[in-house]
């Protein structure tokens, strides 16, 4: 499905080449009905403040667990709030590799929760657990342990992005048949965890080295809401090739 879109700037462009890149990208959007969530650098997320438009929602690409205090580089949720952010991004691979962890995520989700943010949270397998054969472990393992405490009528507010850490920024995205497992997992875990009205009514989105020729394959898949996508993002027209796709 194309229900939801999600594009993550990661480190790039100013607060000045957003604008700009918002007024050509609008522009090529003009009869495109679809809504698009960009996670931007906290630079840029001053627009959210300064937007008047429909088309556009912003997102933190990352959001610290406490409220306030000694967190010296952190960014808390009062802040986002204040600057009428509504979508965090939480547990992003990239996030992992400077040491992020399940239960810091956790946290990170209980406050997101208590501001009333949309979350987009980030799953999914190393290379070294798809080849060993331990895709499903780590899966439900990050799952199990990330929404511990949260509750199931707290779901509405979290879209689950299946990232296959293999795959995201790596130009090599997985095909059809492993998303498409990977998702009914994702679905089948949150209906142990939770209950089957849970596995099934949760969305969830692809997200790792799209392009405008591979989403109309994920498009199709009914089982998935959406995508997240990050390189192909940075190009205006790249990207709105891949929205209309
Ligand atoms: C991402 O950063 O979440 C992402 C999906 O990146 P890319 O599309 O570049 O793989």
């Amino acid at each position: 499905m194309k229900e939801l879109i999600y594009a993550n700037f990661k480190m790039n462009k100013t607060f000045s080449e957003t604008k700009d890149y918002l007024k050509e990208l609008d522009a090529l959007l003009v009869d495109e009905p679809q809504k698009i969530c960009l996670f931007l650098p906290y630079t840029s997320l001053y627009l959210s403040k300064l937007y008047k438009g429909e088309k556009f929602l912003f997102g933190a690409q990352n959001m610290f667990e406490e409220e306030s205090g000694g967190y010296t580089g952190e960014i808390s949720a009062p802040m986002l709030a204040d600057l009428k952010v509504k979508t965090v991004m939480l547990g992003h691979s990239d996030r992992k590799k400077f040491g992020e962890t399940n239960l810091q995520i956790n946290k990170k989700i209980k406050t997101a929760l208590r501001y009333g943010f949309e979350i987009v949270l980030c799953v999914g397998e190393t290379r070294a657990q798809r080849n060993s054969g331990k895709t499903k472990i780590a899966i439900e393992k990050e799952l199990g342990e990330i929404l511990f405490g949260i509750y199931e009528n707290e779901l509405k507010n979290i879209t689950i992005a299946y990232e296959p850490v293999w795959a995201v920024g790596t130009g090599k995205i997985a095909d059809s048949k492993t998303i498409s497992e990977a998702v009914k997992f994702i679905r089948s875990t949150i209906n142990r965890l939770y209950s089957e009205t849970a596995g099934k009514e949760i969305k969830i989105v692809y997200g790792g080295s799209i392009t405008p020729q591979t989403a109309r394959e994920i498009y199709k898949n009914k089982n998935i809401n959406g995508v997240l996508v990050g390189g192909t993002s940075l190009n205006a027209v790249e990207f709105a090739k891949l929205i209309k796709a």
